[in-house]
């Protein structure tokens, strides 16, 4: 019998888990233990009902394009669970120089590909607009550095796109800067098309590869003419833990260590030993599943040079705040599903949603539910204030953008310490690093949202993947055998 340590039981290391455990239903000579610090399972998936209300406390929804989520809901019999987002209100602003204005139609992140609508938006000077017109005739470029998120859109459209649209969206999705995250990690596609085809916009349009890019990028803010034939965004009908307690339930509770921290990680002849509260185990292979920062931590002493790159990789902290409001609140709102905050306009909030448009029956029909987004790698500071100071703030910047003073009927807040990895430039050479160090060490597997993306669905992809690799280390399936999920 081989023994596998799972550490961390976020929605990674609890798609390995159960990636594992369905090998276990196959009479595979596997026994796993997942070690989990916190007193609950699913890491930052929550999903809380207040009154008829259902809160998600971290993520909402997953992109519906990536399939690796939405395939593992089915597998755990969770088809029917599945929403989809409410496309049709799917309206997305800005709020510029005290008030919200729509990203314009076509808009795909920061490539125009509707020329009128864009032209007759408030949301953008003429030079940018001459900018747009200009980017059409770029040429094809080989020798491009690599460049932040900024330098990139910047060199197609100009600093008041960076600072108007693709800032507050990378924000709104990462918690970081479009100066500090890396456009070939954040952008592939766009960087793609930038050497081999030159022009963003022309090769939008020619290419008519609107739809799957516009889902592909996964930001909040494309607008209704890039809506795809299916919703750009996909939930569950009681909530995102939903899909983390399905996989849960897979798990025997004999495997399942909750309030367990995992000390440290020591490799010794062919084992691999796993300290937690002051007993140590020892263990044919392990995954740790944990932020990257822990896993530095985990094997500083014994894989230095692994650890230092797994250190490199930074975290940014988010705030969530959500508040219910009244019916009369929920008439004064407009359409949409949320708004966004450039940080010229120097506010705390970065992003609101609208959850009452985004998906059905998440609050009650004569009710409106806004959750706000704040911290991120520029205000990691707020994650010090006390929530009534951050409450305060929040509803006095709603009262700012929105123009409405009632009360919330309740608020709740969620403080997500150091829980987004951040893609900075050179991102992708240290992943590589870390994964050719990792394919030299039998036994040893990572997952989580520090490696090839930060969504639901990579998550789970990577969760599974790490025990494909155990599984072949420990001679339980074949290299190159289809690794069934
Ligand atoms: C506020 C917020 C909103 C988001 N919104 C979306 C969204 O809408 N859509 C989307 O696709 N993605 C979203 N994301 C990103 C996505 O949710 C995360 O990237 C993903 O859930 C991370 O899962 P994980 O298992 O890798 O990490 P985590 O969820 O962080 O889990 C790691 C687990 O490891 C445990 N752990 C840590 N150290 C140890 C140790 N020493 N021993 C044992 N256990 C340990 C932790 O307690 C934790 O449970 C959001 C993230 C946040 C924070």
């Amino acid at each position: 019998m081989k023994r596998i340590a799972i550490i961390g039981g976020g929605v990674s290391g609890l798609s390995a888990a159960y990636a594992l455990q369905k090998h276990v239903y196959r009479a595979a000579e596997i026994d796993y233990v997942l070690f989990e610090a916190g007193p609950h399972f699913g890491g930052v998936i929550h999903s809380e009902r207040v009154n008829d209300f259902l809160i998600e406390a971290g993520p909402d929804s997953f992109l519906t394009e990536k399939p690796w989520a939405a395939e593992l809901c089915r597998e755990l019999g969770l088809g029917d669970q599945l929403i989809a987002s409410s496309d049709a209100e799917r309206r997305t602003y800005i709020f510029v120089n005290g008030r919200l204005v729509p990203l314009p139609e076509g808009l795909m992140f920061m490539v125009p590909t509707d020329l009128a609508a864009t032209f007759l938006s408030p949301l953008f000077s003429w030079p940018t607009k001459l900018r747009m017109i200009r980017e059409w005739f770029y040429r094809p470029s080989l020798d491009v550095p690599e460049s932040t998120v900024a330098e990139f859109v910047e060199r197609h459209y100009g600093r008041e796109m960076v600072e108007r649209v693709a800032d507050p969206l990378v924000v709104g999705v990462y918690g970081g800067g479009a100066d500090e995250l890396s456009a070939s990690s954040v952008l592939a596609r766009f960087v793609e098309i930038e050497v081999r085809q030159g022009s963003l916009g022309r090769a939008m349009v020619a290419s008519r590869k609107l739809q799957s890019l516009s889902a592909e990028q996964g930001f909040a803010g494309q607008p209704r003419a890039a809506v795809p034939t299916r919703s750009l965004f996909t939930s569950l009908k009681g909530g995102m833990q939903t899909m983390t307690d399905a996989m849960l339930a897979q798990i025997p509770e004999s495997a399942r260590r909750m309030n367990t921290p995992v000390a440290a990680v020591t490799p010794e002849s062919g084992k691999w030993l796993v300290a937690s509260r002051g007993r140590t185990e020892e263990f044919d292979a392990v995954i740790i599943a944990t932020p990257a920062y822990t896993a530095a931590e985990l094997l500083r002493n014994d894989v230095p040079q692994l650890s230092s790159e797994l250190e490199a990789i930074r975290y940014s902290s988010s705030v969530t705040v959500a508040l219910a409001y009244d019916e009369k609140t929920l008439a004064s709102l407009p359409a949409g599903f949320g708004f966004l905050v450039p940080r010229t306009e120097n506010k705390r909030i970065l992003a609101c949603t609208f959850v009452h448009n985004k998906f059905p029956n998440r609050a009650p029909s004569d009710s409106a539910l806004l959750r706000c987004f704040l911290g991120g790698s520029r205000d990691e500071e707020i994650l010090q204030s006390p929530d009534a100071e951050i409450v305060a703030t929040v509803r006095r910047e709603l009262e700012e953008i929105l123009g409405f003073t009632t009360e919330p009927s309740f608020v709740k807040i969620y403080k997500w310490r150091k829980a987004m990895a951040q893609y900075g430039v050179g991102h992708k050479t240290r992943v590589e690093l870390v994964r050719k160090a990792i394919s030299s060490m039998p036994g040893l597997s990572l997952a989580g949202n520090a490696y090839n993306g930060i969504g639901i669905p990579d998550c789970v992809r990577s969760g599974s993947e790490a025990a494909a690799k155990i599984l072949v280390d420990l001679a339980i399936v074949q290299p190159r055998a289809q690794f069934a999920r």
